[in-house]
């Protein structure tokens, strides 16, 4: 068996250790016997999606943003196919927004996302930022940090990854964090954010063993005790510490 990640634009979208979503999901396939490929996907390349078993994209500046801009559209429609069959996809911030249908800039520039689910950004005039927790139906409570000007905004239809318990998530208003569309994870946590969240690592590899092989698979049960001390210590920096907003 083997899973591969399929890492987009690693030298233009990976900020506050985004790195460490990858270097997590490969330990934890690695520690249950299953091999693990990383694709770094640079500018220039064709990739063949067909071929990604879960695919990332970290955050970004907007000066990063705009840069992936149009070889991401030009992979929209293959893209979007893949994630309506149940591609597993997490999107950190800046890559978030990408998959969503725009992001306006501060400058007052369209950022045009591939419109992978119905979600829109509008840059704010304070960035938020700071330690924050948040509690998902699906997955419990998750801890991260966030570092953000962008405001998303969810269509009708679409659920939250949670609900904000200390911090600003999508909007700062209405009380939502990320995104949950099919297996598609979209949020702000970063921090990074699945070594602290490890049943989200560990459902990102079920759902890439279920899309690519067509079944479920018990994963053999690790020691947690270091993933567990890394989400208590992000929890009480968010619990003691005072989200800014500047
Ligand atoms: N540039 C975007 C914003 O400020 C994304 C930032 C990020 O990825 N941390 O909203």
């Amino acid at each position: 068996m083997k899973i591969t990640i399929f890492y987009l634009y690693p030298d233009l979208m990976n900020l506050y250790g985004d790195i460490g979503n990858i270097i997590a999901l490969k330990k934890r396939i690695e520690w249950r016997n299953i091999e693990c490929k990383i694709e770094e996907i640079t500018l220039g390349q064709k990739p063949d999606f067909t071929k990604a078993d879960i695919l990332f994209l970290g955050g970004g500046q907007d000066r990063g943003q705009k840069i992936i801009e149009k070889e991401l559209l030009s992979h929209k429609e293959e893209i979007k196919t893949l994630i309506e069959k149940g591609l597993p996809c997490l999107l950190i911030c800046g890559g978030y927004q990408l998959f969503g249908k725009y992001f306006k800039t501060t400058d007052g520039s369209t950022i045009n996302g591939i419109e992978a689910f119905d979600a829109w950004t509008i840059a704010g005039g304070k960035r938020m930022i700071g330690n924050i927790i948040i509690e998902s139906p699906v997955f419990g409570r998750i801890v991260g940090f966030e570092n953000h000007s962008g405001k998303t905004y969810l269509g009708n239809n679409i659920s939250p990854l949670g609900k904000i318990i200390k911090g600003y998530g999508n909007n700062g208003t209405d009380g939502t964090e990320g995104i949950l569309f099919k297996n598609v994870i979209g949020t702000y946590l970063h921090g990074p954010f699945l070594p602290k969240n490890f049943q989200i690592t560990d459902w990102f590899i079920k759902q890439a063993i279920k899309y690519r092989y067509g079944q479920g698979i018990n994963l053999l049960s690790l020691d947690n005790t270091f993933e567990k001390m890394a989400f208590h210590e992000a929890e009480k920096r968010a619990i003691y510490a005072k989200s800014l907003s500047i």
